[in-house]
């Protein structure tokens, strides 16, 4: 594993896209190549483009096949990674360079090939694009424009190196690659079946005409007119400069960040003191754009570069990280707004910025072309993601002229301070990864049911099929397989698939939870009409629940369907345990509720309300030979205050629920201590108890470090519950609570930030006070049983069961977690219900998969834009049947899937990636597939300078092969038997070998 590239040469280029195409239809892993309309071309540098929209400097142009694949997406203005004097291995950059999870972060800046290679790199992508353009008719092989990217300073700029880089891209007919290019196409004529000689003679060897200047933070004004008047005047260049978010002021950029939820992002005023000003920018450009004129040359502005902000998480390596994607959207059209009024919209804007499908319509109608993309391609679908905003923009009018729409650049900057797609959650983000590590062979997986996603496994891409299809009935069986409660989950469950989710990095998680109530809501009557009631097995032994919550529920369901007996003592006089006595009825009305009783008591089980349970010793003599204890955990914690004294909130849950919230004995000003879902659901019930003005929530840290969940902290503001954040409650006394006000200090062991006292303190209006700070379970009720607990009240016993020291007693739910969730309850009872006899709960685990692979392919790349009117179940990546992120989201296409005996594999190819890091992000395991898949080497230093599990081809005729397995290195004979290495290993490197030897051409 090295972080080198090495480039492929023009011959091998060709023949592993016209190899590939033929074998699997595909052109770096391109699946849908983009035709482009024959209509639509849009002028500029007295060059024609097909769309106006293309890779920015970056990733995604570095090397000739990163180009070629957004070519086949639908690219058609690319502007070239930046090449600067510093170059190659005295250019170290540190690794990963690149984190784009949300919005993005990058410590790469320019080209990582020294000049020459990356301008060879730049002329055959062009020339492939010449052909690729005729070969697959996607367009004019006129069609595409490519921009130069230069930085940083004069100096540089005029070294014979970047003065030749840009002269030969002017004009690359007389250099060596531009033969060797010929000669390649020369010799593969007979594969092509739309290129012949005449046609190759023709290409134009004038690669570029333009230029964007990018130059350093801090890079005086004067510097900056002296190289634009360079490019201009001494190199005949259309010329961008590019300018930074910093012309907006700190202060503007700073609130805006703040105001939007990107708090978190550091920066301080250092690079907005020391960049160009705007006072000095509109004197500066007005003159250049005078000597573009006399030039006859185009002059505009590329808006924006990326932010620099302070590394201040661990993001990346290094001190400094510049910003991108969504974060950067409000600030670079505010810079595009605030340019384009000083030259009454006649400034051309070369845009990049957070330019993605949900703002591209904006942006092109606002006036402003050509439009590059960087982050948005980093995220899965990657590449494909640009056929969609292609299609926008070409369904659009082209402008004939550059004149920005002033009032429409006015409303986009507003909309991006105001629009949910550019507001951070107010929630630290949760790790989208699975609790698992990667393995060599058949990786696919559905990230929703991996651990940490759903705790029972549910079969949530088979259902989510069915319920697309229209088949609910289907659906609920699947749900109701593994999981008894549909109305419940489907309605309050806290749904922990739903932050594994791979949609989450298209335009948000599937509504997993929502999906499951839609299929109960539409075939609960029909499931219950048609279901087979399971019959009493003759001599089982009886199992006794003891609590008839969400956990004695699904026990008891699991139970009784095997045919089991079961019967659940439930003291309350109904069943439902704190769905139905506590949660409120507005989240979860009792009717839903009743219908998950009904199962389990169809299942056969039977149910004993109305008075505790008997003694263990009397559910033994009644001959129950299993007790399963489900008792919840009920025990409050006190908040201890120096004066008076506040209730507590499952107290006031059930007394409010039971009163149908008609009567207030709290008075009009309530106050609710804590920061979990608890107390949401307690200050959501004051906000609508009668005669209450205020319902307020006071907590020692502030909304982004609270437990409860996002959506239950969104639903209280909603309600209009006032958030008092870093007050600690110390006192209430004559209707007034005495707070302590806190401060964030350093960050704990879990990421929140520590609330620290500042001993100045603060008084809230209270008639009541609501303690919601915890409730923990009753160790005391399994001490005097006999049941052992351990050192901080909990439960001991088997991990695997829940079986405790007493044999056939088991502790389910919350009564053995402590407070913790419903599905988690339900995976608790389903491990004891296992303990207890076999549960059939797996019916549909095969139908997770798709068998047409296709289905899930074609999804890929495709984001739902608002009012498309695709379903939340339709959005299903079905990540179990295909998953392929890594290969989506390498710039440099080093994953890619080989097909061995008809199932896709992930093979990394070490000589096309330099560690970037960005499979590593979004590969739904704990894992880093450039360091973690079977790789290929194209040499043996290659493969001895890594520590990656792989392979080389010494002899592919002979088969032979230099081979990593776990810690052994040995050579090996395909040929022969080889014991030591997995067959499925043994079938990947034959079938590279037999189908993609082009990956191992040079
Ligand atoms: C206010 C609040 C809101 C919540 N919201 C959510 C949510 O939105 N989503 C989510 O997933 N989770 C939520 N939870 C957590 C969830 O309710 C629990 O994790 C879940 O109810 C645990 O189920 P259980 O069966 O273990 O316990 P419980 O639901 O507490 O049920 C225990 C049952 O045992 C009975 N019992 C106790 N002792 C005896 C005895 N000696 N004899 C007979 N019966 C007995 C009790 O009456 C009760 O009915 C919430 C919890 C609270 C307090
Ligand atoms: S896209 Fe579908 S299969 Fe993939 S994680 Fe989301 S719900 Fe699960
Ligand atoms: S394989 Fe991964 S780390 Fe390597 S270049 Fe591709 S995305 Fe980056
Ligand atoms: S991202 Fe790649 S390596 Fe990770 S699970 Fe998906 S296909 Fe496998």
């Amino acid at each position: 594993m090295s972080d080198i590239m090495r480039p492929i040469s023009i011959e091998a280029l060709l023949n592993w896209i016209l190899e590939e195409f033929k074998r699997s239809g595909t052109i770096f892993g391109v699946r849908r190549l983009y035709k482009a309309d024959p209509k639509k071309t849009l002028a500029l540098f007295g060059e024609q483009m097909e769309t106006p929209v293309g890779p920015a400097a970056g990733p995604h142009t570095q090397l000739a096949q990163n180009i070629i694949a957004s070519y086949l997406t639908g690219s058609r203005f690319f502007e070239l990674k930046t090449v600067q004097t510093i170059d190659g291995e005295d250019l170290p950059v540190a690794k990963p360079c690149i984190s784009a999870r949300d919005e993005g972060y990058n410590v790469e800046w320019s080209t990582e090939l020294r000049v020459p290679d990356a301008y060879q790199e730049y002329v055959k992508a062009w020339f492939v694009l010449k052909l690729l353009s005729r070969e697959f008719d996607l367009g004019s092989p006129n069609g595409f424009i490519f921009n130069m990217s230069v930085g940083y300073d004069l100096k540089g700029i005029k070294t014979p190196k970047i003065q030749s880089y840009i002269d030969q891209m002017q004009d690359a007919a007389q250099t060596p690659i531009w033969a060797e290019c010929m000669a390649a196409a020369q010799k593969m004529l007979p594969s092509f079946t739309r290129i012949d000689a005449d046609y190759l003679a023709q290409i134009d060897p004038h690669i570029s005409r333009s230029i964007t200047l990018s130059t350093l933070h801090g890079c005086p004004p004067a510097e900056i007119e002296r190289i634009a008047l360079h490019l201009l005047t001494e190199k005949h260049l259309n010329t961008f400069i590019k300018c930074n978010p910093t012309l907006l002021g700190f202060e503007y950029a700073r609130r805006t960040m703040d105001e939007l939820g990107f708090d978190y992002i550091a920066f301080d005023d250092h690079h907005f003191v020391d960049d160009l000003q705007f006072a000095d920018a509109v004197p500066m450009i007005t003159r250049l754009r005078a000597k573009a004129a006399e030039q006859r040359l185009n002059f505009g502005v590329k808006i924006t570069n990326t932010f620099p902000v302070d590394v201040a998480q661990n993001e990346l390596p290094g001190e400094e990280m510049y910003m991108s994607g969504r974060s950067l959207f409000p600030l670079s059209v505010a810079v595009a707004k605030k340019l384009s009024d000083a030259f009454h919209g006649e400034l051309q804007i070369s845009y990049s910025g957070g330019a993605d499908i949900f703002n591209i319509k904006d942006l092109f109608e606002a006036g402003i072309w050509p439009i590059t993309v960087a982050t948005t391609l980093l995220k899965p679908g990657s590449y494909q993601r640009i056929s969609q905003i292609a299609n926008v923009v070409t369904s659009l009018p082209y402008p004939t002229h550059v004149q920005l729409d002033l009032l429409k650049l006015d409303q986009l900057v507003t909309k991006a301070k105001h629009q949910a797609l550019y507001q951070k959650s107010i929630k630290l983000p949760i790790s989208p990864k699975i609790d698992e590590k990667l393995p060599l062979l058949d990786c696919y997986t559905a990230p929703c049911r991996g651990t940490g996603g759903c705790p029972i496994d549910q079969d949530v891409p088979a259902y989510l099929r069915y319920v697309s299809e229209g088949k609910y009935l289907d659906a609920l069986k699947v749900i109701v397989d593994r999981n008894p409660l549909p109305f419940i989950t489907g309605t309050i469950c806290v749904h922990p698939c739903q932050t594994k989710c791979t949609r989450q990095f298209y335009e948000g998680s599937i509504d997993i939870r929502g999906v499951k109530l839609e299929a109960a809501e539409h075939a609960y009557d029909e499931l219950m009409a048609t279901m087979k009631k399971p019959t009493i097995k003759k001599d089982a032994v009886k199992t006794a629940v003891v609590g008839g919550g969400p956990a004695g529920l699904s026990a008891a369901y699991l139970l009784a369907r095997e045919g089991m007996p079961v019967t659940i003592f439930e003291k309350d006089a109904q069943m439902g345990g704190v769905c139905s006595q506590i949660v409120p009825e507005f989240r979860i009305s009792m009717a839903s509720v009743q219908k998950d009783i009904d199962l389990t008591k169809f299942m056969g089980a039977e149910f004993k309300n109305g008075q505790a349970a008997p003694s263990l010793a009397d559910l033994h003599a009644q001959g129950y030979t299993n007790v399963i204890y489900a008792i919840g955990a009920w025990h409050h914690r006190n908040l201890k205050l120096a004066q008076g004294t506040a209730i507590n909130s499952l107290e006031f849950l059930k007394a409010t629920r039971q009163d149908k919230m008609v009567h207030n004995p709290y008075g009009e000003h309530i106050v609710v201590v804590g920061g979990g879902n608890t107390a949401m659901d307690c200050a959501r019930v004051a906000s609508r108890l009668p005669g209450v003005k205020k319902a307020s929530l006071v907590y020692r840290r502030n909304k982004r470090n609270m437990p409860a969940d996002e959506e239950e902290l969104y639903l209280a503001l909603d309600d209009g519950v006032e958030f008092l954040e870093l007050l600690s409650p110390v006192s209430l006394e004559n209707g007034e609570l005495t707070c302590e006000i806190m401060e964030l200090g350093e960050r704990d062991t879990s990421g929140r930030r520590k609330p620290m006292p500042t001993g100045k303190f603060t008084k809230v209006p209270a008639d009541t006070v609501v303690s919601a700070v915890g409730e923990t379970i009753d160790t005391h009720y399994y001490q005097q049983i006999g049941i052992a607990t351990d050192a901080r009240g909990l439960v001991l016993s088997d991990s695997a069961t829940l079986e405790t020291n007493l044999d056939h007693v088991f502790v389910i739910g919350d009564g053995n977690r402590g407070p913790a969730t419903i599905v988690e309850a339900i995976a608790d009872a389903t491990k004891a219900a296992k303990a207890i006899c076999e549960v059939h709960n797996e019916h549909y685990e095969q139908t997770n998969l798709n068998v047409d692979r296709t289905v899930p392919r074609s999804k890929r790349g495709i984001l739902v834009t608002p009012g498309s009117g695709i379903s939340q179940a339709a959005r299903c990546l079905e990540c179990s049947t295909i998953c392929e992120s890594c290969v989506d989201v390498c710039p440099n296409r080093a994953n890619i899937v080989v097909n061995v005996n008809g199932d896709p594999q992930i093979m990394h190819i070490d000589r096309m990636c330099n560690e970037c890091g960005n499979c590593a992000t979004f590969c739904p395991y704990s894992s880093a597939p450039y360091k973690d898949k079977f790789t290929l080497f194209n040499s043996e230093a290659d493969f001895y300078d890594s520590t990656n599990q792989g392979f080389y081809v010494i002899d592919a005729a002979a088969k032979e092969c230099l081979v990593r397995v776990g810690e052994i290195v040995e050579t090996i004979n395909l040929n022969e038997t080889v014991m030591d290495i997995p067959n499925g290993l043994l079938d990947m490197m034959e079938t590279v070998i037999d189908d993609y030897s082009y990956c191992l051409a040079d």
